[in-house]
């Protein structure tokens, strides 16, 4: 039995669908059947495999009427390098609404269910500073707290940044 501890967290600027870890993070939305951006690669590369899986997931009475954010939920990885990929559904970005306590859900969820699957190593990306609109500061003062944070069996932690501004965001 693994004991729970703090995960290692590194940094890479790249793109999360070449990452060699047991599973990836997708920013989904809620209704798993793909959209642009991280999802719109992850599908891409990781072949029909995936979306179908997808689909066999919303016809359950589970996810019926999709994926709620802040939670998670695994396929296999299809194409990937991967083993895994663990869908969760960021928060859009509100100017009037305080919804960091679903952002930080994410990464927790995320790592609740990579601990069932027994994944020791996970790739996030910037979950919901994209189309979601959420300010990049704030998404990776949040992710990294919440994982630093974190009581589990994941070992590495692999924050996958696509561009320059996301990864000085994380770095900084
Ligand atoms: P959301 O809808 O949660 O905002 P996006 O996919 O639009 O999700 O964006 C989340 C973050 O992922 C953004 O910082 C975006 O630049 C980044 N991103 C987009 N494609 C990739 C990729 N292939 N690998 C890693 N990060 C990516």
């Amino acid at each position: 039995m693994t004991r729970m501890a703090k995960p290692n967290i590194t940094l890479v600027q790249g793109d999360i669908t070449e990452q060699d870890v047991d599973a990836v993070v997708n920013a989904a939305n809620s209704s798993l059947l793909g959209g642009g951006g991280v999802d719109g690669a992850i599908h891409r590369k990781g072949g029909p495999e995936i979306l179908a899986e997808c689909r066999v997931l919303r016809r359950s009475p589970e996810y019926g009427k999709g994926l709620p954010t802040g939670q998670a939920v695994a396929t296999t990885a299809g194409w990937l390098p991967a083993t895994w990929v663990i869908h969760t559904v960021g928060p859009v970005w509100s100017r009037s609404e305080d919804r960091s306590g679903l952002l930080a859900s994410c990464y927790r969820e995320s790592l609740r269910v990579a601990d069932g699957l027994g994944a020791r190593s996970v790739a996030f990306p910037a979950v919901s500073t994209g189309v979601y609109g959420w300010p990049l500061d704030d998404g990776a003062r949040i992710a990294l707290e919440t994982v630093r944070q974190a009581d589990t069996e994941v070992e590495e932690v692999r924050f996958v940044l696509f561009d320059d501004r996301s990864y000085a965001a994380f770095a900084s």
